[in-house]
């Protein structure tokens, strides 16, 4: 089958969470592109795309669930959008997938692309929330990206303005508080922005997801980052905390840095520490915390805080208490996608199958952690 272009146009990437979602792309790539670890962009220029062209996109999706509907009715499915609509529409009408998919998954959410929305007026992103209302009244959470740089430019106003168009979530990469990290990074923030930006946000009566990538600070700067992001969330309180864990791309600028010796990554373990110490330092918020993404180690950090901070402790703590074999072998189960929680060592059939690669990759002779990192090449 020959795969056809959407009718309109999107980005590469969105949010974990934001993957049933419409994706509607505002602008295109990252307008600062300089992080060192980040890979997504480095290749492409920023730009705003036009209102018209936008509002264009809008409608053509507006025109694509129409088609969709139609279809459905032609399958005897009278408009309703099930697995079997959206099968035909993929092997007959690939072009229309993207908003199939969306409306299979209720058509309620939508995610504004791409890295930096606020860098349009507050104004014309406005206009945009109030025509996706119009043109989809089913719509339920609208969320997108911004940089912290970008929404110390919008004032509370402007961004309450948003909150009332129909704007609900700001997710932002934080990555860190701590301005050494930050500086090597060239994030182009400092932990104080991070925090008034994170404030602003909350203030506009919209909700936020601060994204905290664990390993940022490698050898060297690790306390810091633990202690430092710590402290910038306790002063925000965000909605959410989403914990990241720095993958290293071969075709980033801190891949040179390694290379070069001057950025030295953390084992595994080292990031479990890091996010023991990161969450011993939180204090006084109420923030979710959620490790929604395959990178993470240990995915079963995820609850509300304060009350479940002891329980989130006590699992960092007991991933570092287990005896380093068996601390070896849940690395290499999560890593091959058996285990997902540390309580799945304890299942006989799961654990009997890791033991058994465990056994191979040790008879011939390699180490368990380059065999790891071969397995995370997959993700990377
Ligand atoms: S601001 Fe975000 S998208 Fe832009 S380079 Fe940095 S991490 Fe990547």
């Amino acid at each position: 089958m020959v795969l056809s272009k959407p009718s309109f146009e999107q980005g590469p990437i969105r949010p974990p969470n934001e993957a049933n979602s419409l994706l509607l792309r505002l602008t295109r790539n990252c307008p600062w592109n300089r992080c060192l670890f980040c890979p997504v962009y480095k290749t492409k220029d920023f730009s705003r795309r036009s209102m018209e062209e936008v509002k264009a996109d809008v409608h053509h999706i507006a025109e694509d669930k129409e088609k969709i509907k139609e279809i459905s009715r032609q399958e005897g499915y009278g408009g309703e959008i099930n697995r079997a609509v959206v099968a035909r529409v993929h092997a007959g009408f690939p072009e229309l997938l993207p908003v199939a998919f969306w409306q299979y998954h209720g058509g309620e959410t939508v995610f504004l692309q791409d890295g930096d929305s606020l860098q349009l007026p507050a104004d014309q992103v406005a206009e945009i929330l109030v025509l996706l209302k119009e043109k989809f009244p089913e719509i339920s959470r609208i969320t997108t990206y911004a940089r912290s740089r970008t929404i110390l430019r919008r004032s509370v106003e402007e961004l309450k303005t948003l909150q009332q168009a129909g704007l609900d979530r700001i997710h932002v990469g934080m990555e860190s508080g701590s301005d050494q990290v930050l500086a090597f990074m060239k994030k182009g923030v400092t932990g104080a922005q991070h925090l008034e930006a994170g404030q602003r946000v909350k203030e506009a009566g919209l909700s936020l997801s601060e994204y905290v990538l664990l390993g940022l600070g490698g050898q060297g700067m690790w306390r810091d980052h633990a202690q430092e992001t710590a402290k910038v969330l306790n002063g925000i309180d965000p909605h959410f905390i989403r914990f990241r864990t720095l993958a290293i791309h071969s075709n980033t600028p801190l891949a040179e840095e390694v290379r070069k010796g001057n950025f030295k990554p953390l084992h595994d373990d080292e990031v479990i520490r890091e996010q023991a110490l990161l969450i011993d330092n939180i204090e006084g918020i109420t923030s979710y915390i959620y490790s929604d993404h395959i990178l993470n180690l240990l995915e079963e950090i995820n609850g509300r805080l304060p009350e479940e901070k002891p329980r989130l402790k006590n699992t960092l703590d007991s991933y570092l208490n287990l005896p380093n074999r068996k601390r070896e072998l849940f690395r290499l189960g999560r890593r091959a996608g058996y285990f997902r929680t540390l309580a799945d060592m304890d299942n006989p059939s799961l654990k009997t199958a890791v033991e058994s690669i465990y056994q191979e990759v040790k008879s011939g002779g390699y180490s368990i952690d380059d065999y790891i990192k071969q397995l995370l090449r997959r993700f990377i």
